[in-house]
């Protein structure tokens, strides 16, 4: 069993935690993800207006998983949480697999998950490994109508009160490879830190919202995060 004097631990990542399987974040790409702006291919709007478009750029997110595996920072999370006797929610931002595929178990997915979509007739969520297209039919209503399961800018991220009652109850908070520029995931530190929680930081650069943070490490995920969770 893990010896660590924390016994509620709550672990929000980003896109940073990886960038090291090969799945770029918005920073390496100058703002851009994959070469596009948010606006045309992140948002309600850009469905509406452009549906192909945005279709496309998540089919190709989507099929890119079949060519990344979990890095070291993944597999040191799941391997911790299976050896640890507290509480423990991993909370991620990132819409790839590769927490589940480390083994990671009690895992939010709070900005939704390539590997699924939702008929925008009944809401409900069904698996998708395939390319949606104007054409696909989902399972439920046999219809068109399919859009990918992710919270889109301007939407709702999912599973907030589960997120923010292990928030108010922790007392260590981890925050690995993410910019600190999404809300409300940026605001997960201050809750920590209200309730008195350790806090910190573990990224390549300070983040926007470093300054929140009690502690930090900066340096690679890979490396990082695994050396961390061995000094708990
Ligand atoms: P971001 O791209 O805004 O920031 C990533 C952060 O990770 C940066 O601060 C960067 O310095 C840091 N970083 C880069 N490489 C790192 C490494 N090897 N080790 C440690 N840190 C590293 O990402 P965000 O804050 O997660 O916000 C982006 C939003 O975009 C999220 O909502 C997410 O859903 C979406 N997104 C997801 C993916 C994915 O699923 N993998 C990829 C890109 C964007």
């Amino acid at each position: 069993m893990q010896n660590t004097k924390h016994q509620r631990i709550v672990v929000l990542t980003g896109a940073g935690i990886s960038a090291e399987s090969g799945i770029n974040t918005f920073r390496d790409s100058g703002g851009l993800w994959e070469n596009h702006r948010l606006e045309d291919v992140a948002t309600p709007e850009a469905f509406e207006r452009n549906p192909e478009l945005v279709q496309r750029f998540y089919n190709a997110r989507r099929a890119q998983l079949n060519d990344v595996k979990p890095n070291p920072a993944h597999i040191a999370l799941a391997e911790f949480e299976a050896a640890f006797a507290g509480e423990f929610l991993l909370v991620t931002q990132n819409v790839d697999h590769l927490h589940s595929l480390a083994g990671s178990n009690k895992l939010i997915h709070m900005h939704g998950e390539l590997l699924k979509s939702r008929c925008i007739h009944t809401d409900k969520i069904h698996s998708q490994t395939s390319d949606i297209t104007e054409h696909s039919h989902c399972e439920c209503c046999q219809q068109p109508g399919l859009r990918p399961h992710i919270v889109w800018f301007g939407e709702m991220p999912l599973f907030m009160d589960e997120i923010y009652q292990a928030l108010e109850n922790c007392d260590l908070f981890i925050s690995i490879g993410t910019s600190g520029n999404v809300y409300p995931a940026a605001g997960f530190v201050e809750v920590a830190n209200s309730v008195g929680a350790r806090t910190i930081e573990i990224n390549l650069e300070p983040s926007n919202g470093a300054a929140a943070f009690k502690e930090a490490i900066h340096g690679p995920a890979s490396i990082e995060v695994s050396a961390f969770l061995s000094s708990l």
